[in-house]
């Protein structure tokens, strides 16, 4: 079989990438290993920026809107009231969603189709695919989009670093009494995580609370034990891997003469300070299309995104040497134009703004001066891992 452009993985970066080409009138073919689309229930945060790089987010999939963000570190709080609300998000709707945009657009989805080859060949990329069982499908594709996740197996094929991971798990659950549902609240505890807990409601009445770590199977314990702390029960869990950004991945490459991408959780385009990967996820996607149909160098095409996420993670690298005394002073350091400032940016358009932040408020330079000085240095810094290059896979590939 024959294919102009192969995406790997029906996950919401890669079914965007399939629109955006399918539009331009280009042969797509996503390949998906699961037999239907049937990604577990997943409650996002978003922000509006969701808006400039998708157009329209499928009403269906909005579960609800939260205008204010709440601070706390053990010994302060601090609220914004953002300008324009962050978007909450169910991911199988929105999959779904995306899915029926792409193949709408003339985008064919081939579901079953579980990559296990890779490799050059003389009329293009040679793909293997296991058919649940003991059929095989050989594709040649002019061009490769690694859309499959935190354990792409198309990283590893191409021999691109894969990124470092974390693991988020959330608990669904009823909000305490009394409890605003407008309110995105944010826990900070150094002693507990490096990242922090969450509680982020999805209607009036019912929400997720989450916690990042890179503690392994320590994580539900932890997250169980705040539950407790907070006298809140889980209804249900949402846990997996998640792909980190580190400036020394690369998302693109070549087997042979053709030109791989990659994208989403497989590229490590997610921010490490929030640990959101879907809008940064959305313009790496974007990036690759236009490598695809215009040519541009993907360096250029990712210079947008890849500012954010460097954004990102040097300020990871600073809050990392908090201890739970500094966030109480940060917290105290957010005056009313600062929080007015984080009222206007979000989290996905800081890179333009975040210059302004030592004019506003001195005090917040001083600050990160004294946690790059004195703070904690030794706690580990996430590094991508190596993966050797590869031109064929085990069949067995690491996966969530
Ligand atoms: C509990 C939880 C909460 C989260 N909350 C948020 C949030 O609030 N906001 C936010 O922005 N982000 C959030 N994230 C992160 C977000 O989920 C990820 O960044 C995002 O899902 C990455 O999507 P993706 O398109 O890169 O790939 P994925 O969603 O990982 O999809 C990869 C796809 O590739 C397929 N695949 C994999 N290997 C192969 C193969 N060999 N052959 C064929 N197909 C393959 C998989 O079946 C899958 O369909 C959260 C993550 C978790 C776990």
């Amino acid at each position: 079989m024959y294919v102009d452009i192969a995406i790997i993985g029906a996950s919401s970066a890669g079914l965007f990438a399939a629109e955006r080409l399918a539009k331009a009138g280009r042969n797509v073919v996503v390949f998906e290993r699961q037999k239907t689309l049937n990604h577990a229930r997943r409650t996002y945060i978003i922000t509006p920026q969701l808006r400039h790089v998708i157009g329209e987010v499928p009403p269906s999939a909005t579960l609800h809107k939260t205008p204010l963000l709440e601070l706390c570190s053990p010994t302060g709080t601090a609220r914004v009231l953002l300008q324009d609300p962050d978007l909450i998000v169910e991911r199988h709707e929105l999959i779904t969603r995306l899915a029926e945009r792409a193949e709408r657009a003339g985008a064919t989805i081939a579901y079953g189709c579980h990559l296990v080859g890779l490799a050059p060949g003389t009329q293009g990329a040679e793909l293997r695919f296991d058919l649940h069982g003991d059929t095989s499908l050989a594709v040649c594709a002019n061009s490769v989009i690694g859309a499959d996740g935190a354990f792409s197996a198309v990283a590893q094929a191409v021999g691109l670093p894969r990124p470092p991971l974390v693991q988020i798990v959330q608990a669904e659950v009823a909000l305490p009494p009394g409890y605003d549902p407008r309110v995105t609240r944010v826990w900070f505890d150094a002693a507990a995580t490096r990242y922090f807990y969450w509680l982020i409601p999805e209607s009036n009445t019912h929400g997720v609370l989450g916690v990042i770590t890179d503690a392994g199977d320590r994580t539900r314990d932890l997250l169980d034990s705040f539950l407790r702390h907070q006298g809140m029960t889980a209804l249900a869990y949402q846990a997996s891997h998640v792909a980190m950004y580190h400036p020394s991945l690369r998302a693109w490459g070549h087997l042979g003469q053709t030109p791989v991408f990659l994208v989403g959780d497989a590229a490590g385009q997610v921010k490490v300070t929030t640990v959101g990967g879907t809008v940064t996820g959305f313009s790496g996607a974007e990036a690759a299309v236009r490598c695809i149909l215009e040519g541009t160098h993907p360096k250029r095409a990712l210079a947008s995104v890849t500012r954010e996420l460097d954004l990102h993670w040097w300020l990871r690298r600073l809050v990392e040497r908090f201890d739970n005394p500094a966030y109480d002073r940060l917290l105290a350091h957010l005056s009313p134009t600062l929080l007015a400032f984080l009222a206007r940016h979000n989290r996905d358009e800081m890179s333009s703004a975040i210059w302004q932040v030592p004019f506003l408020r001195p005090q917040i330079l001083g600050l990160g001066l004294a946690a790059l000085l004195w703070g904690d240095k030794e706690k580990i810094e996430l590094r991508p891992r190596h993966s050797e290059k590869h031109t064929s896979m085990p069949t067995h590939i690491a996966a969530d």
